[in-house]
């Protein structure tokens, strides 16, 4: 038992797990970092970072069967041939879809923070307002300016480049320079500009190096050369993932023991010390089951799985799931809405082709129904925007005959304009997950069901989305405005949130303001799963702020002798 005893354990080695392990190593805690998938050493680990497109056998695509075979994650747009290895496969670990729901995965040390596409926008005063004033889900038991300095914090180690902009929908934050935006990017923020008081167009935060500093020399990583085949891995280190940070500096520590092919089955429970002490783990290979033992619990193992293993830790004292007295563990899950698009073409700028190659796309932040409600929908969207010029490619032929076409290849002067929504949904009690009582995975674990869909409030925000767009689109001269439905599934935006949520109250949520269940203090909870409502903002960053605000917390009560 001595010798799987640690101070603090803390499962799942994505963004939310890695900050919370680099903060209690950093801090001289010795700390069990638990991980259902294999290791993914940086560097080593990334077997496609360097390869070309011809190398590829199928040119970077899917073949007709791995679609077929994977009806879920191939709707994803980064699940390719050149980064498939890091997606769990349909077939590997089913789960119940009540609803249609597209659960993407990635288990391995370093989460999906390996494969995201690392857009990184603070929440703002009004997001962390909404529940209570619009009378929706509970009120967040925090507020924009207990997370302010976390997310500066984060920001610095993680390198996010980025503009001030100063708007107080979206926080400025601790940004290294910019890449450039190209002419029609530029246009396109001037044109709003001159049209609305209240609508701006501009450069999307994103978690990668354009500028050397210290803390970056000190992590090992490079520049960002631009090479946007980030989600193969960067050797360079020039975007922010788990493997090329949080890990490596916590291993350097010396506290920190990380634990691939380690599956976690529950929270262990003590009725008589009224506590957790301690976690069920089946290593994912032999499928044999071990005890671990500490005084903190982290469960950070990406929202809907975190809530799994809450459901199915339970007790005398907890039937119903670790927390869970009012019943509402699993429930208030919600996402981001990303099915209207909107496509254009715009003539200016024939003598300009450079598009800019930068790896991030431009942002327009949230501006419907942010000082008051003005729409009969809740809440809205913000958007992602680019421009790029249109390129006439001649396919025809064969041989020598294409190889000549193909180099004909040439810009027809056009612009090709896009936008896509990224709308707040509404948690319900009504979308929720639950475990199953019958169906079990090959380690024994019962498989989750998800209960998830859209209302009617999602499909007024996707009309609405739609018109202004439309609008904007018109009053900045572009031509033949294509708006799309393209009914993605829930899930599809890979931003589930909820289940465990915060909130000031134990009869209606499960956590308080420091990520500790009201119920159980030394287990915490401070990925997704915690998130009382979702906003528009792409969520990772306030993931890890609150990720690394909890675990201080915790570190300093453990230091008082309270945990
Ligand atoms: C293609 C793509 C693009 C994205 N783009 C963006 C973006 O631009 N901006 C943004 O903010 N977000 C984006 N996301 C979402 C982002 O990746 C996630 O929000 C983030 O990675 C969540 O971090 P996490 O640590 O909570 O979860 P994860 O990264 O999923 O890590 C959780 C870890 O827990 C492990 N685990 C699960 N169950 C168990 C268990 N029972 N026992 C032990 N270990 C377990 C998993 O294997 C995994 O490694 C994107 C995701 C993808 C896939």
């Amino acid at each position: 038992m001595k010798s799987n005893t640690f101070d603090t354990i803390i499962i799942g080695a994505g963004m939310s797990g890695g900050w919370a392990a680099k903060e209690f190593t950093e801090k001289g805690f010795k700390t069990l970092l638990l991980e259902r998938g294999p290791n993914v050493e940086h560097i080593n680990d990334y077997p496609t970072t360097n390869t070309q497109p011809w190398e590829f056998k199928h040119r970077g695509r899917l073949t007709s069967k791995e679609i077929e075979d994977n009806p879920i994650v191939s709707s994803c747009y980064a699940f390719r041939e050149d980064a498939k290895h890091f997606f769990v496969k349909d077939k590997e670990h089913p789960y119940g879809q009540v609803k249609p729901f597209d659960w993407i995965r990635g288990y391995q040390v370093g989460g999906k923070s390996i494969m995201w596409a690392r857009q990184v926008q603070r929440w703002s005063t009004f997001d962390f307002e909404g529940p209570l004033r619009d009378g929706y889900a509970v009120d967040w038991p925090i507020r924009y300016r207990d997370l302010e300095e976390w997310y500066t914090y984060v920001e610095r180690f993680v390198g996010v480049s980025g503009n001030k902009d100063g708007l107080d929908t979206l926080p400025d934050g601790a940004f290294l320079k910019p890449w450039e935006s190209n002419v029609v990017e530029d246009y396109f923020s001037d044109q709003v500009k001159r049209h609305y008081t209240d609508r701006h167009v501009i450069y999307g935060r994103c978690a990668h190096l354009t500028e050397s500093k210290q803390i970056f020399v000190q992590q090992g990583r490079g520049l960002c050369m631009s090479r946007k085949i980030c989600q193969r891995g960067c050797p360079l280190g020039g975007y922010f993932n788990v493997n090329s940070t949080l890990i490596p500096w916590a291993l350097k520590t010396g506290n920190l023991t990380l634990k691939p092919n380690s599956v976690v089955h529950s929270v262990i429970y003590d009725e008589a010390k009224q506590k957790a002490v301690g976690v069920r783990v089946i290593d994912s290979e032999t499928k044999v089951s071990q005890d671990y033992f500490a005084k903190v619990i982290f469960v950070t193992a990406s929202t809907l799985n975190t809530n799994l293993i809450l459901l199915n830790s339970t007790s005398n004292r907890f039937p119903n799931g670790l927390g869970n007295d009012n019943g509402l563990l699993g429930k208030y899950i919600a996402f981001h809405n990303y099915r209207g698009t909107i496509n254009a073409e715009y003539d200016g700028f024939q003598e300009f082709t450079t598009e800019g190659g930068k790896p991030t796309s431009h942002y327009i932040p949230r501006f419907r129904n942010v000082y008051k409600q003005e729409t009969d929908f809740l809440r809205g969207y913000a958007a992602g925007f680019g421009a790029r010029p249109m390129r006439e490619t001649n396919r025809n032929g064969f041989g020598d005959k294409l190889k000549s076409n193909l180099l004909e290849t040439k810009e027809n002067g056009m612009w090709s304009i896009n936008a896509h929504m990224m709308g707040e949904t509404i948690p319900k009690e009504t979308n929720q997950v639950s475990i199953d009582k019958e169906k079990k995975d090959s380690w024994g674990i019962p498989q989750i069901n998800i209960d998830v869909d859209y209302d009617a409030n999602d499909e007024k925000m996707i009309n609405d989305f739609f018109e202004q767009f439309t609008e904007m689109f018109t009053k900045a001269g572009f031509k033949n405005i294509k708006i799309n439905d393209n009914h993605r599934r829930p899930g599809n935006d890979i931003h589930e949130m909820g289940g465990v949520r915060m909130g000031k109250d134990p009869k209606t949520s499960l956590l308080n303001k420091w990520n500790q269940l009201h119920q159980c203090k030394n287990v915490f909870v401070s990925d997704g799963a915690c998130m009382t409502s979702t906003s528009t903002q792409n969520p990772s960053l306030t993931f890890m702020a609150i990720s690394a605000r909890a675990a201080n917390y915790a570190i300093n009560e453990i230091k008082k002798g309270n945990l």
